[in-house]
């Protein structure tokens, strides 16, 4: 019996990455979460100019991708953060943003989500996408 894996892009801070973890096992029904940490990783992506960190989150994501079978990615800003200094509506635009990033990665998951923690660290879904077109829908019966 297989264990299941999704990917996360977290941000370092130590309070969100509990609530990351339980939100997709609850969500997506996975075992566990491989955690790809940047502070700010939001605003990281929305800016996609620090190629040196972009490229290193790229490789982790497909160590967890290929390594672990993830189909889920899922990008994690929060309250409160001390490498993303913006408000919420700015730190959800960036989100929203980030998706596209890592949607022209060509990962072949199923779907990307953008998550918002907020002050209680509670999760909210900002955006989601199914990439169909990067997946083939005939071998995903299994699920
Ligand atoms: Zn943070």
């Amino acid at each position: 019996m297989g264990k299941e894996f999704a990917t996360a892009i977290n941000c370092i801070d130590g309070r969100v990455q509990k609530p990351g973890v339980e939100y997709m096992q609850r969500s997506f029904g996975v075992d566990y979460v491989d955690m790809v940490t940047e502070p700010g990783p939001n605003k990281i992506l929305f800016e996609n100019k620090n190629t040196n960190i972009i490229e290193l989150l790229k490789k982790n994501v497909a160590l967890s991708i290929e390594k672990h079978n993830s189909e889920i990615i899922v990008v994690v800003a929060h309250y409160d953060c001390a490498g993303n200094p913006e408000n919420e509506d700015v730190q959800k635009k960036q989100l929203r943003e980030a998706l596209n990033v890592i949607m022209s990665w060509g990962f072949p998951v199923k779907k990307i989500i953008a998550l918002w923690l907020d002050k209680n660290f509670e999760p909210n879904i900002v955006s989601q996408k199914i990439a169909i077109s990067l997946y083939d829908l005939s071998a995903s019966s299994v699920t």
